[in-house]
């Protein structure tokens, strides 16, 4: 076992959640591994992936037990995206956005709510988390989505764009302003719509550089009538909701980056074992070794920092944020970097989309991009510096 298997490796978790970890790594590492490229190359949802999946109760290991599910700890979430992710990221995204979409639900909702909607995710639902919009993007606080109570119902107005899932979800949560709250991020409220919804459209489904088996859409909401019963919390505390809620996602995030870096890192050394060039095996050129190590040393400190921000998370812990963008921003940063060296070491046939490091670069990319640019996490960083006088 290297190093890197050893830092990766999921042998501290209760024996019964390691079992699970393992049933997965396994699926993985066989089914799930062998598709990816099928399913990339027709812009295909891999429904056998997320059958497999479910085949194992997978949702359930974030759902409680009185709601039909088998409850582990976030570490043991976090083996299973990393996992999933390094053989296709487009599962790997599918499937944690089931859990940042209903895990807000889980520790927030209403007992009548969770009775109501968990058994379904428990069972194998997908969700969609929808925040961003049109214009509102960075900046969630700018979103114009409106919602108005009428009576037992609340009327939705707006649209939400690039949601992971919108065509296939069977649960919605979505971020919008409260009528009458102002214009403002105090009206910002947490609303969840279930599928068939009527009002509830999907406009497009993108074409996308990577991830491009899992479908991100565009979504219309017109006069689109939901339960009030179905308000996550009060009207007005979207906000809190919302960053509450990063405080989960983003680690997951990072776990999906660090699962392509992982893939990446593990073709190229395989491949550069085998390649020869002036006599020597490209392993053997010292340039190369540095750059071997540079990657392998930056790898292991992210997951150590992953480890460290799921022990923050099983512990309670809310004041994580900060840990929580510094994970975000070295994992992806280098999921792309990792990405980026994997085709160079595998010269022109990193270049071919035969070679399954052509699909990694393009999935790794993404991952710099959403659950906050890393713009932002680098302002987040830099803010949390500044003294309040
Ligand atoms: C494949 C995919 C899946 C997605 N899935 C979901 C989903 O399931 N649910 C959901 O709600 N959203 C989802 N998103 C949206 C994603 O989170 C946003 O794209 C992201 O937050 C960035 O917003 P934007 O695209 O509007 O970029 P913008 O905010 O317009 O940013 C454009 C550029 O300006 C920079 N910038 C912006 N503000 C600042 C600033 N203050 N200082 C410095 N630089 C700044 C950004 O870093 C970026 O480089 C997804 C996007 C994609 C592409």
């Amino acid at each position: 076992m290297d190093f890197l298997e050893r830092i990766a490796s999921a042998a501290d978790l209760p024996r019964e959640e390691a079992l699970l970890v393992g049933s997965v790594q396994a699926l993985a590492r066989g089914k799930i591994a062998e598709r990816a490229q099928g399913y990339d190359a027709a812009g295909e949802f891999p429904w056998d992936n997320v059958r497999d999946l479910n085949a194992l109760g997978l949702n359930g290991m974030f759902i409680p037990e009185a709601y039909g599910g088998a409850p582990c700890s976030y570490a043991a979430y976090l083996h299973c995206v990393l996992a999933i992710s390094a053989a296709c990221a487009s599962t790997g995204v599918i499937w944690a956005t089931n859990f940042h979409a209903t895990k807000p639900l889980i520790d927030l909702g209403s007992e009548e709510q969770k009775r109501r909607l968990l058994p379904r995710m428990a069972q194998g639902g997908l969700a969609a988390l929808c925040i961003t919009e049109p214009s509102a993007g960075s900046d969630a606080t700018g979103m114009a989505t409106r919602m108005t109570a009428r009576g037992d119902t609340v009327r939705v107005n707006g649209g939400k764009t690039f949601i992971t899932n919108g065509d296939v979800a069977d649960l919605y949560l979505v971020f919008g302003k409260w009528e009458g709250l102002g214009d403002g991020k105090q009206a910002i409220t947490a609303l969840l719509v279930e599928k068939g919804t009527p009002g509830l459209a999907v406009v497009r489904k993108e074409d996308k550089m990577g991830h491009r088996a899992s479908s991100t859409c565009a979504l219309s909401f017109e006069e689109c009538l939901v339960p009030r019963a179905n308000v996550l919390g009060q009207p007005g505390e979207g906000l809190a909701i919302l960053l509450r809620s990063l405080n989960r996602s983003r680690p997951s995030v990072a776990a999906h980056a660090l699962g392509i870096a992982r893939a990446a890192f593990e073709d190229a050394v395989a491949y550069i074992n085998e390649r020869k060039q002036s006599g020597k095996r490209i392993v053997e050129f010292q340039g190369i070794q540095f750059l071997l190590a540079d990657l392998a040393s930056e790898m292991a400190l992210c997951l150590a920092w992953l480890w460290h921000v799921a022990r923050l998370v099983d512990e309670g812990a809310n004041d994580m944020g900060v840990d929580a963008s510094v994970l975000k921003l070295r994992a992806s940063d280098l999921a792309m970097r990792i990405a980026t060296e994997a085709v160079q070491l595998h010269g022109g046939y990193g270049y071919i989309a035969d070679n399954r490091v052509e699909r990694l670069l393009r999935d790794a990319k993404i991952t710099q991009i959403w659950e906050g640019t890393n713009q932002l996490h680098r302002q987040l960083i830099g803010r949390s510096f500044v003294a309040h006088r």
